[in-house]
């Protein structure tokens, strides 16, 4: 059962961030001595970060690579809070983890994905949190799995935390792709769509894998409302001892958001802007109707096709008659500036409804 609405503290509450959008965690992948995470704090402090990032506890696929440093990082956290006022934020992966960063004054946790996968887990987490009011992000789990995502957010719910948001990082795919992980950016709208007020951090060193792709998954996530990031960095990524592909430097990080992204405004006040959205917006609705129409229309046909295939004894899949359909559309649609991709997969979701139509009256259920 899904409690519909969490109760949020908004993030402008949460103490973290000075400048709203975008907000921006920042730090490495790991902590890895005390020099490292010093030198990388004071670059960031220096680029107005407020919020650091380190991994302690690091979960990693293979055993034997470098699996963090542990409890005594969280001191060097504390020595980054005390020499440049940052907030500090780490991963927990079970009660001993939550313990242990309570008592160190950890200012934020998260959730990594392998964890917001395991209820068990996640619970355990939730539980040794009660009673506290430290913001909990939490990372979508490794698969594309939106419940299991807004279970875990439940079970924080359900205890108590209010400061509240969630980091999208992409799903594992078996297939070789572009990036580290599958964005499936549909995952990460349906649930901004079901909780808008939910704060929403994109991860994009861990969605991309590499440097290279940070710029483009950071403006993406801009552009779609999304107001945080977090991405990793290290004053020396190169020698990194995890995730050494997708880190900046201080100063890479600082071209990033001051020179290479666009912030766009969610909204506007501005009369004209409203004016004109609205128009466009009105025409958007007719057009639809005018869709729905068009598919209830087609729909019918199908169903007297299909009665007709009945009475003649007809087979219902016709694949010459298909394929002639499709190579016409694709032709035609192509005209209308469509791409090949999108008509296929509209196309054949009409078909699959079609033929599901005149199967239901070949086979006597309708
Ligand atoms: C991390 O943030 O360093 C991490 C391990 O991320 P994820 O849980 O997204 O793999
Ligand atoms: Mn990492």
């Amino acid at each position: 059962m899904s409690d519909k609405n969490l109760e949020i503290i908004p993030m402008c509450e949460w103490g973290m961030f000075t400048d709203p959008r975008p907000c921006v965690v920042a730090g490495p992948c790991s902590a890895e001595s005390e020099e490292q995470v010093m030198e990388t704090a004071k670059g960031l402090r220096e680029m107005g970060i407020n919020v650091f990032r380190a991994g302690i506890w690091k979960p990693r696929t293979h055993p034997g690579c470098f699996e963090g440093v542990g409890a005594q990082g969280l001191k060097w956290l504390q020595k980054v809070q005390q020499e440049y006022g940052l907030k500090v934020a780490t991963e927990v992966a079970g009660e001993k983890h939550v313990a242990e960063c309570l008592k160190h004054g950890v200012d934020m946790v998260w959730l990594g994905a392998r964890t917001t996968a395991n209820p068990f887990l996640v619970q355990e987490i939730a539980d040794a949190l009660k009673g506290t009011d430290i913001p909990v992000l939490v990372k979508n789990p490794v698969n594309a799995d939106l419940d299991l995502w807004i279970g875990a957010l439940e079970r924080l719910s359900r205890a108590g935390i209010k400061k509240l948001g969630v980091i999208h990082r992409g799903f594992s795919t078996f297939d070789k792709i572009k990036y580290r992980n599958d964005p499936q950016w549909q995952v990460a709208i349906e649930l901004r769509s079901r909780y808008p007020e939910l704060p929403f951090f994109v991860d994009p060193s861990h969605l991309g894998g590499s440097r290279d792709y940070i710029r483009e998954i950071s403006q993406r996530s801009l552009d779609l409302g999304f107001e945080g990031l977090m991405i990793e960095s290290h004053c020396n990524p190169s020698v990194a001892l995890s995730d050494a592909r997708q880190q900046l430097t201080p100063a890479q990080l600082r071209d990033l958001l001051y020179d290479q992204i666009v912030v766009r405004e969610k909204d506007s006040d501005s009369p004209e802007w409203k004016e004109n959205i609205d128009l466009l917006r009105t025409k958007i609705d007719v057009i639809d109707e005018n869709i729905l129409y068009a598919l209830g229309s087609r729909m019918r046909i199908s169903r007297m096709i299909g009665e007709y295939k009945k009475e003649n004894n007809i087979a219902i899949i016709q694949a010459a008659r298909w394929d002639y359909l499709l190579g016409k559309v694709l032709e035609k649609g192509k005209e209308y500036g469509l791409t090949e991709k999108f008509l296929n997969d509209v196309f054949n979701a009409i078909h699959e409804a079609s033929v599901e139509i005149q199967n239901d009256i070949i086979s006597g259920k309708k």
